[in-house]
Parts: structure tokens; C-alpha cells; sequence
């Protein structure tokens, strides 16, 4: 096991009316699946060196997460329906601004592997000359299938043991985030992408020993290094923060 500290990424949110919903048009239905242009993007970072480690990155954040984790701190990004706060030609005029200067664009969200535009996008972003790096909790295994070929590296955040899966999401029936994400562990395993697991721990769902046999399973399964990084309560809602605090000071 590896412990970060380093939590979450932080997520620069586009400024409020800059790129607003009338900037980033509702595509239609036939071109929703192929065109970059189409991303619902929440938030930008121009520069990061912590989402891709050893990579000097920007990184996209995506709209939307079928999930509602414990310890999730940015309520915002979690509803599929709200409109993008930054348009894709930004992106596209950051990376022909910082050609030399970046290595690769990571895409986080949210989920990002929700949006069909995100394919498109990995295109045009490995086209430019950068690397793809893609940050993924497995919610859509078949979508991930899919994408592995234009990622070259995948940030897989392990949630919970099986059978704690629901307690930290909560989402879904009893085992399906579950079965969705350790299908796609097994996908990015299998292709050979390079791939960091990691795992937030929330200490108000999970044991040492359950964090323990977790990692033993991740090991029965092929992960080399298993990332623990420490749950951050900013951002997170009155009622976990309280949780959390009372879990901490036993
Ligand atoms: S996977 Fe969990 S922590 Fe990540 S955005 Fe979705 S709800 Fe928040």
C-alpha cells in the first residue's frame, strides 16, 4: 500500500457566466456521440502535477456522476443535466498555446466515461501530440472497454471492499457499483494500460482490516500498489463532516 496525502485533485470550476449554458449548446442527438465540441466540461485546470503523477497535465472535468460517494466534495458536478461552464475550443486553445510545456490532458469529473463525446475528444487530444490520462471510478464498464485504446494511462479509484461498494456510493441496488467497477478494474488490468488504484478511505464506512483485505484483493487480482489517500472533509456535506469528526476523535 502507498499512502498520498494528496486526497482528491482540486477542480478550478469555470467562472460562473464565462462559457455558460448558452456558450456550450445542447447537441443533437446524431452528433452527440462523435463530436469533441459536445463535452459537458465543468471545470478546467490549466496545469497540474499531481493528477498524472509524474506528468505535467491539464485536466478536464467532466459533468456528471451516477454516483453519490460519502465523502464527495463537489456537489456540482454530480447532476448529468447541468450545462458546461467552459467550451471545448478552450481546451483546444490551451493545448496550442502549451505545446512543449504539457505532456497530456487527463479527464476527470465526475465520471467522465459517461459522456459519448469524450471518445471524440481523446482523439483529437492524442492527435495534437499529448498523452490521454483518464480518471475513472468503472461505472460504465463497456464504455471504458471502449476507450482503453486512446488512453495511456487510467487513474482507477477503488471505492470499498464488494461488499461495502453501496455503503460509500450510494447508488444503485445492493451490488451493482460493485460489479460495474471491479468488471472495469478487470478491463484496464487486462489491456496493459498504465494504471494507478487507489482508494479514498472513509473511515466512517470502512475498518483498518477492512482496507486491509482490500488491498489483499486488489493483489489477488494483479494491482502492484494500492494507493490509500486520506478523506478530505472541505466540501463535503454538514452530516459526513460531523461523522467524520466524531470517527476521528476516538
Ligand atoms: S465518483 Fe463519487 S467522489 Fe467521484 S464525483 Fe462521483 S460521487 Fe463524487
Amino acid at each position: 500500500m502507498t499512502l498520498s496525502t494528496s486526497g482528491q485533485p482540486p477542480l478550478t470550476l469555470g467562472l460562473p457566466g464565462v462559457g455558460a449554458a448558452s456558450a456550450v449548446p445542447v447537441p443533437s442527438r446524431e452528433r452527440r456521440a462523435t463530436c469533441a465540441g459536445d463535452l459537458v466540461i465543468a471545470g478546467l485546470t490549466p496545469m497540474s502535477s499531481c493528477d498524472w503523477p509524474g506528468r505535467l497535465v491539464a485536466t478536464v472535468f467532466l459533468q456528471g456522476c451516477p454516483w453519490r460517494c460519502t465523502y464527495c466534495h463537489n456537489h456540482a458536478i454530480l447532476d448529468p443535466r447541468a450545462p458546461g461552464q467552459v467550451p471545448w475550443r478552450d481546451v483546444r486553445d490551451l493545448l496550442a498555446r502549451r505545446a512543449g510545456l504539457l505532456d497530456a490532458v487527463v479527464f476527470s469529473g465526475g465520471e467522465p466515461t459517461r459522456q459519448p463525446a469524450l471518445a471524440d475528444a481523446m482523439r483529437e487530444v492524442r492527435a495534437a501530440g499529448f498523452g490521454v490520462g483518464l480518471h475513472t471510478g468503472g461505472a460504465y464498464p463497456r464504455r471504458l472497454e471502449a476507450l482503453l485504446p486512446l488512453v495511456d494511462w487510467v487513474g482507477f479509484d477503488v471505492k470499498a471492499p464488494r461488499d461495502l461498494y453501496r455503503a460509500v456510493v450510494r447508488a444503485g441496488g445492493e451490488t451493482t457499483a460493485a460489479d460495474q467497477a471491479f468488471a472495469s478494474l478487470r478491463l484496464v488490468l487486462d489491456s496493459g494500460v498504465d494504471v494507478q488504484v487507489r482508494t479514498t478511505v472513509d473511515p466512517t464506512v470502512l475498518s483498518d482490516d477492512d482496507v486491509r483485505g482490500l488491498t489483499a484483493t486488489l493483489h489477488a487480482l494483479g494491482v502492484g500498489d494500492h494507493v490509500l489517500q486520506e478523506v478530505r472533509p472541505d466540501g463535503t456535506t454538514s452530516e459526513y463532516r460531523a461523522a467524520l469528526a466524531r470517527v476521528r476523535a476516538r
